[in-house]
């Protein structure tokens, strides 16, 4: 039996069943996990550069921005995720040394979900599921994978002002790609759920399936190559929505924002 087991990065090793997924293919995962995690694209980070390419020039030049949204989005995600990871049950710590065993985890982790019937989550301090596509660089950490039914289905869940009446695509590409890393395990989920609650006392919510369909796996992709290029030195699109500038926190010291042109 695969027994759940939580990812510690750096922690002492741990002796592990070896599994090996379905279809999955490892031909280049001996890489160093840590190094991977360096040269390799942040999942956040290509839903950020579909809501403005400038963000990603921004977060290399200036570093990641704390603001008080972000900081209660984090705090509402940590007290969800503890509330699921106590009823997933005890886990045990493991060492992840390379990009393979960060995917054998994982894999290991949705199986033993599965057979239970379970909600995996990932807290800052237990990491449960690791998204690894090593094909295109890409790599995260969704907030939740439903395993009650018979594929993982990837659950993110957004605080947002006001509910959407339709899901962003910031958000789509994000699920998008979290699935695509389950698909690289030998999952087939259909779809994935986003789900939008209010920062209100009332934290109303409205649900969305996202299809993982051909297309947006494709735009997926693209977005990963772009925000590589932009990373290595192209210039980003920035947006001309001056509302959405309003609301990022790197308008104060932003050299593309259009609101320095207004
Ligand atoms: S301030 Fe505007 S242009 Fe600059 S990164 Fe933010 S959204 Fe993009």
């Amino acid at each position: 039996m695969v027994e759940a087991t939580h990812v510690t990065r750096g922690s002492p090793i741990s002796t592990r069943k070896r599994v090996t997924p379905k279809g999955a293919k490892f031909s280049s995962k001996r890489v160093l996990f840590r190094e991977y995690l360096k040269h390799s694209i942040p999942v956040s980070l290509l839903a950020e550069s579909v809501y403005c390419e400038a963000k990603v020039s921004n977060k290399l030049q200036l570093g990641e921005m704390e603001t008080p949204v972000l900081l209660e989005g984090r705090l509402l995600h940590e007290r969800d995720a503890k509330k699921a990871l106590r009823k997933f049950g005890p886990t045990k710590k493991a060492e992840v040394v390379t990009v393979e065993d960060a995917m054998l985890l994982s894999y290991a982790n949705v199986m033993f979900a599965l057979k239970k019937r379970k909600v995996i989550a990932n807290s800052e301090k237990k990491t449960l599921f690791i998204s690894v596509i090593p094909r295109h660089g890409i790599h995260g950490a969704p907030d939740f994978i439903d395993c009650k039914g018979k594929q993982p289905i990837i659950v993110e869940s957004k605080n947002t002002q006001r509910l959407p009446s339709s899901p962003w695509l910031d958000n789509q590409i994000q699920v998008a790609a979290y699935s695509m890393s389950l698909e690289v395990l030998g999952f087939t989920p259909s779809y994935a759920i986003l789900e939008y609650v209010t920062r209100d006392q009332a934290r109303t919510k409205r649900t969305f399936q996202i299809p993982l369909t051909t297309d947006i796996k494709k735009q997926t992709i693209d977005i990963a190559r772009n925000v590589l290029a932009i990373l290595q030195g192209k210039d980003p699109h920035p947006t001309t929505n001056t509302n959405k500038c309003l609301a990022c926190e790197y308008v104060s010291q932003c050299r593309w924002t259009p609101l320095r042109r207004t």
